[in-house]
């Protein structure tokens, strides 16, 4: 590992705010002192992952991950720590001292993937020369330009031509590319005799980008309607491409999404791109399908809101009932539905209307999912016929009973009144006579008013003596004479072995160092485990640290309690020791002698209230 001096490694760290890393990945709300967002680490619908602005350092409640804005990085994308460092100085806009840009350490997993990666690279740009640049191409650009798609958005989506003439296989071939690596594209189909032929014939090629914007994959549109043949071909499942967890221009979007706060789910690639066009950045599509749950679980690190504007045909429309449900089954998201007039695509609209009307349409003429939901069960049922008629009250008494109760209730219960030509207070009254099951939850699933969940910390609970030791170690890094107090006793130990190596590691670290400042600190430690200790012990800490009085406190508390409970732990190994060996006298011996010293502690701790 290369030593970069510490003072390059504190500039770089203060040159950005851990709140813009983090919220790249998390979104994050504040709540009292720190900010709370979605552990990035696990899956997770409530919120226990938090940032401390002040602290520069995050914790994770539920997975106990915690450190500084290196830390996060390394455990998030797998890097180093110099690879880290990298990172972060690049994107607080500093000028890296050349040790450091030398110094790549790619990992195990990356360095296998890395001939994966360029050859789909490479494809990217070979397709796409063929699109832009030659002969074969002309068709395809033909085909775009009657799609009103510019030259700015051929090269920002670097889409790209598949000809009919297989030519990436022999292309690759020129370049001696290691078969193997070819095979594992899944830009080939291999025969029996293992020989590798394109995939892709004559379609236009949509490169697929991971949320890096790597090229991990394609999707190629056959130019011509042909009936044997898939209008979309996609990548088949690699190890760079899970079609379940793909989302089309998330990389590009992400920014967009986060400063509108809201992300726009299409139906397809040309939407997106139409869309871009158009100024419309915050646009992804899933990949043909309807929404994985892993899709979704991607949405809900960048936004809490979701406008779904799928096609405005009947599968359209289907495709749109399915997704809010899909996205509305969690309660993680205000979701909302944009029509565009008249029932055209998206694409369409932007090229008839103009991009301007577009941007109108967008911005402004979205409805609740449970308006729409309410309208497209409508269109379900036959309402001249009794029994069709009933059901339909029925379900959507079912989807009101989902919003909060009152007004927006009755704003509903008034349509579905007049739509079936009931009345509506006994509409209201089948509404209260619902079962529980379905008016469990109150909370606004598809209406307008998200409810923000209350982060939910599952704290850990500690023993008396272990909480004067978090405290006094506290106390001793923020307050410089509660630490003379204690190193003036060369004798004192915590008890338990993380404080006391961080009580080691601070010695060191205030021999250099006037002041502490945590996240610093966090980079002197190194240790991941300790710095987890370390960033819950920050995020915990929110009490009063000036009080030497409660530091003698705990000092003395730690100093009597500490030969009991180190004889304690050594009878307990003595105990399981015995155990092992089947000596069950022993273990009744040991165990009456645990009883008692625990029954010393316990007076210890009362003795000292
Ligand atoms: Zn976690």
């Amino acid at each position: 590992m290369v030593k970069i001096p510490e003072e390059t490694i504190e500039k770089i760290r203060s040159s950005v705010n851990i709140l813009d890393i983090v919220g790249q990945h998390v979104q994050l709300k504040k709540a009292g002192k720190n900010f709370f967002g979605l552990c990035p680490f696990h899956e997770e619908r409530t919120p226990s992952f938090s940032v401390n602005e002040e602290k520069q350092i995050f914790h994770c409640f539920s997975c106990g991950r915690g450190g500084n804005v290196f830390t996060f990085l390394m455990e998030l994308e797998g890097l180093s720590f110099t690879e880290a460092v990298q990172a972060v100085g690049k994107a607080g806009g500093m000028q890296l001292p050349d040790e450091l840009v030398q110094a790549q350490q790619p990992s195990a997993r990356e360095q296998q993937l890395r001939p994966l990666f360029s050859v789909h690279e490479a494809a990217t740009r070979f397709y796409h020369h063929i699109l832009v640049n030659t002969k074969a191409g002309a068709p395809a650009r033909e085909y775009l330009k009657k799609r009103q798609i510019s030259a700015e958005m051929i090269e920002t989506f670097q889409l790209g031509f598949a000809p009919s003439e297989r030519v990436l296989q022999p292309f690759f071939k020129e370049q001696q590319t290691d078969y193997q690596t070819l095979r594992k594209t899944g830009l080939f189909i291999e025969n029996q005799a293992g020989e590798l032929t394109d995939r892709f014939v004559n379609r236009l090629m949509f490169p697929i980008r991971n949320p890096q914007g790597a090229p991990i994959g394609f999707s190629g549109r056959l130019l011509q309607q042909n009936e044997q043949q898939p209008k979309y071909l996609n990548s088949p499942e690699t190890e760079l491409f899970n079609k379940r967890k793909v989302i089309y221009n998330l990389d590009l979007a992400k920014p967009a999404v986060r400063k509108t706060q809201r992300l726009i789910l299409f139906e397809g690639f040309m939407d997106v791109i139409s869309a871009y066009q158009a100024e419309v950045f915050n646009g992804v599509a899933s990949m043909g399908t309807s929404l994985t749950e892993e899709q979704i679980y991607e949405f809900k690190k960048v936004t809490s809101q979701i406008c779904v504007c799928y096609d405005g045909d009947q599968p359209g429309q289907k495709a749109t009932n399915r997704a809010i449900d899909l996205l509305t089954q969690q309660d993680s998201f205000e979701v909302n539905v944009i029509q565009m007039p008249n029932g055209v695509d998206p694409d369409e609209f932007r090229r008839t209307a103009g991009p301007k009307r577009f941007r109108e349409v967008i911005s402004k003429a979205q409805e609740p999912a449970l308006k729409f939901k309410l309208n497209f069960l409508k269109t379900q049922f036959n309402l001249n016929n009794d029994v069709d008629k009933l059901n339909y009250v029925n379900q959507v008494l079912q989807q009101i009973a989902n919003t909060k109760p009152g007004v927006t209730q009755d704003v509903y219960l008034k349509e579905l009144s007049a739509d079936v030509d009931l009345p509506f207070d006994s509409l209201r009254k089948q509404l209260g006579n619902l079962p529980d099951q379905s008016r469990k939850n109150h909370s606004s699933k598809l209406h307008n008013q998200h409810s923000q969940q209350a982060p939910q910390l599952a704290e850990r609970h500690y023993s008396r003596i272990e909480n004067a030791e978090r405290h006094l170690l506290m106390a001793m890094f923020y307050n410089s004479s509660v630490w003379d107090q204690v190193v003036a006793n060369p004798n004192f130990n915590f008890i338990h072995d993380q404080y006391q190596q961080l009580y080691l590691f601070a010695q060191e670290y205030f021999r250099t160092h006037a002041r502490y400042q945590s996240a610093e600190f966090s980079d002197f430690v190194q240790e991941p485990k300790l710095q987890a200790v370390l960033a819950e012990l920050e995020i915990d800490n929110d009490e009063q640290l000036d009080n030497e009085e409660a530091a003698t406190d705990c000092v003395k508390m730690i100093t009597e309690s500490a030969p009991l409970v180190s004889k304690i732990n050594q009878l307990r190994q003595e105990f399981d020791s015995a155990g092992q060996i089947g000596d069950e006298l022993q273990q009744l011996k040991l165990a009456s002698e645990l009883i008692r010293l625990h029954r010393q502690l316990d007076q210890l701790r009362t003795s000292n209230d």
